[in-house]
């Protein structure tokens, strides 16, 4: 039987998301998810760090308190598992650091959302002139998945999402393959997950990063990917599962992960 997993999912406890982690838990219960792994948002970093402390502090103890509460809430409908997405790991290390101390986290996620402090959502994706700003994304994840603490790298090409989502623009990294690639291997190598994020099912038709980047992650020596939603609320929590794990299978892999206490569990796919 299949097993059904997301694990990249927001609650109120991050600044981009008005869900509650009960109601975030219940929806992904009533789908029929076997699990959900919630993964509240820790910028590391100006102006993005600023932004998120101006607007919501992030609130460790109230994380805790509605984990608890999640849990109660949904018993053993579903297992839920307690996670962080690190972003931008590379530009407060010490902050980062401090984001992993709040809790013996099951699964870490590491991700970019500004690009040396400019944040990749309010870039100009109508420009000409895209490729240095795609090349200079690469870059930097490279250096996150070189020095970053993490378990899954989560939604690497971004931006392609971006851009298809402001200015309906399909966009590649090609120009670029040679960095990717060193991205790939540098996750293979560290025996770490590359991240199915399915999200790009509702702008790409194709989950982030795509098709032919996860068979080449596969190829590269890749072993472990996970499957997130990056769901900030109960409609998408959980969604594209299916056709994210079918895409995965189309990458050349036979099993996909969750993580427990930061240790790999594996699902046949
Ligand atoms: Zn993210
Ligand atoms: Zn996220």
């Amino acid at each position: 039987m299949a097993y059904y997993s997301d694990f990249h999912s927001h609650s109120d406890i991050s600044p981009d998301s008005k869900t509650d982690m009960v109601d975030l838990a219940r929806a992904a219960a009533d789908k029929g998810l076997q699990e959900l792994c919630i993964t509240d948002h820790w910028e590391c970093g100006s102006p993005c760090y600023d932004w998120q402390l101006r607007k919501k502090p992030f609130d460790a103890d109230r994380l805790l308190e509605r984990f608890a509460a999640a849990q109660s809430a949904v018993g053993d409908r579903i297992s839920l598992r307690l996670g962080l997405e690190i972003g931008n790991w590379t530009q407060d290390e010490a902050h980062a650091k401090e984001g992993l101390a709040i809790y013996p986290f099951d699964c870490v996620l590491c991700s970019l959302h500004t690009i040396k402090g400019f944040d990749a959502y309010f870039f100009d994706y109508g420009c000409e002139d895209i490729e240095p700003f795609l090349t200079a994304y690469m870059e930097e994840c490279l250096e996150l998945a070189q020095k970053a603490d993490f378990d899954s790298f989560a939604h690497l090409t971004l931006p392609l999402r971006y851009a298809m989502i402001h200015v309906q623009r399909r966009l590649s990294v090609d120009h670029c393959l040679d960095v990717v690639d060193e991205v790939l291997k540098t996750i293979a190598q560290r025996g770490l997950a590359l991240e199915a994020n399915t999200s790009g099912f509702r702008t790409l038709g194709e989950p982030v990063p795509s098709v032919s980047i996860l068979r080449r992650f596969r190829e590269l020596g890749g072993e472990l990917v996970t499957i997130g939603s990056d769901g900030h609320n109960e409609q998408n929590v959980g969604s594209y599962l299916e056709e994210t794990q079918q895409a995965l299978r189309e990458s050349g892999f036979k099993a996909y992960a969750t993580f427990t206490k930061r240790k790999p569990i594996l699902h046949t796919l």
